[in-house]
């Protein structure tokens, strides 16, 4: 027997068809604040992964030469493809532009629960537009999108990347040495940082004191306490997200995000119920087409694990419940088998999910499986019944049985 690979997964009916449900409502969402659809490649370019995801991810990349020679990744993240994507085709488009998407990412990662080497993202870029209500509005979709999901208990953390850079610059860390540094603030590995900071000359008190930012977590009465720009941009930030409804908000200056391309606010979801992988969307503002040779132009975007967020939900045991067939078509016997088809034909046609017996089985073993399937109702085509033009229904709850007419069948079924 051939095994599916380290990290990936199968997806069975009942499990897809949970999946297709909650992605379309995460659709619904994204239609309702105006962000529209796109979709890039599974594989790319290597060099549009190398030099634009954070280190971390870059280590993670399934890479490959192809036929040709090339060199080419499944993409760890869809952000850079997006960007790559409206570098060569939307760049003429008016902006703001307001994008989502869903599609697996692959990264070669350790696997555990919440942790795969295929997973899915479903995620939002808003290009073109730099501003507080800018952010607001990704925060805002992303927030839509967790409570359109029924998730029960999440944290909403926002942070400013300009508070600790700002910090770094007062304690003479150059702007290129940053970036592996904020990265290990981010994951809050001090004693993995401390060794960065001491290379670049800061001294024990600035290291304590930075250290100490990276701990603050509160609600608004944090933000006067705020100085320079990003804490201008934060006192605007909170204005727009109360403006929207969304008032549980962490101020978290320690939320930097690894990733060398932030450039402003940056914020991430986490579902407590998960444990240790409890992040289940991250995102912030950032600079990124440059870096894809087109001109400078400010984002703001933001992905969800799709698959950390369903299992969040089944921590939280909500429930989601399997479509039955309306109805079951089984005939009583061989004289009529052909006849009950086209029966269940008409029946599709009024817009029923109808199910037939494929396996000739006798009136009773039919009757049982029809009882599996879960149908609401058998119908049960026989000859003496087809000489009026009728069939039999037996509501599979009662047991009560009628005699309905073909004519008035799919409406009967309706209500
Ligand atoms: P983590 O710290 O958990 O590795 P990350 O910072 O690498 O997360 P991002 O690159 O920001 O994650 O991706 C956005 C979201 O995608 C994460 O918040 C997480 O929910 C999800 N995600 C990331 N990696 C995986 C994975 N290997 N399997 C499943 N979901 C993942
Ligand atoms: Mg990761």
């Amino acid at each position: 027997m051939i095994q599916r690979p380290r990290g990936t997964r199968d997806f069975l009916p009942e499990e897809m068809e949970r999946r297709r449900h909650y992605e379309s409502l995460l659709r619904g969402v994204c239609r309702s604040h105006c962000f529209r659809e796109v979709a890039t490649p599974i594989f790319e370019n290597t060099e549009l992964f190398t030099a634009k995801s954070g280190p971390n991810i870059v280590d993670e990349i399934y890479s490959f030469q192809d036929k040709g020679g090339r060199d080419i990744s499944l993409r760890p993240e869809l952000t850079a493809a997006v960007m790559r994507m409206f570098v060569n085709e939307m760049s003429n488009l008016p902006r703001p532009l307001k994008l989502f998407y869903f599609g697996q990412c692959f990264r070669y990662e350790r696997p555990q629960s919440g942790r795969y080497r295929e997973f899915f993202q479903f995620g939002a870029e808003i290009i073109g537009a730099a501003n507080a209500e800018t952010d607001a509005e990704a925060i805002a979709l992303a927030a839509a999108m967790v409570r359109a999901l029924g998730l029960r208990e999440y944290h909403l953390r926002v942070g400013h990347i300009g508070i600790l850079r700002d910090k770094l610059r007062s304690m003479g860390v150059a702007d290129h040495d940053m970036a592996e540094i904020l990265q290990k603030l981010d994951k809050k590995s001090y004693d993995e940082a401390e060794p960065l900071l001491l290379a670049r000359g800061v001294s024990d008190k600035d290291k304590e004191e930075l250290f100490a930012m990276t701990r603050m977590v509160g609600g608004k009465e944090l933000l006067p306490a705020i100085e320079g720009e990003a804490g201008d941009y934060l006192r605007e930030l909170f204005a727009f997200l109360d403006a929207y409804g969304i008032r549980d908000v962490q101020l978290d200056i320690g939320t930097v995000r690894g990733l060398d391309y932030y450039t402003g606010v940056v914020f991430e979801i986490e579902a407590p119920c998960l444990g240790a992988e409890k992040q289940v969307c991250g995102g912030g503002s950032y600079t990124l087409s440059e870096m894809l040779g087109g001109d400078a132009v400010f984002s703001t975007g933001f992905a969800i694990g799709f698959d950390r967020i369903l299992l969040a939900l089944e921590r939280e045991e909500q429930a989601f419940v399997n479509r039955s067939p309306d109805a079951f078509v089984l005939a009583t016997g061989e004289d009529v088998r052909v006849e009950s088809f086209r029966v269940a034909s008409l029946l599709r046609e009024a817009g029923l999910a109808v199910d037939v017996d494929l396996m000739r089985r006798k009136m009773s073993k039919a009757m049982k499986a029809a009882a599996s399937t879960g149908a609401r109702y058998a119908v049960i085509v026989g000859a003496k019944e087809l000489a009026t033009d009728s069939v039999t229904v037996r509501d599979m709850q009662s047991g009560e049985q009628k005699l309905v007419s073909i004519e008035e069948l799919g409406s009967h079924l309706m209500d």
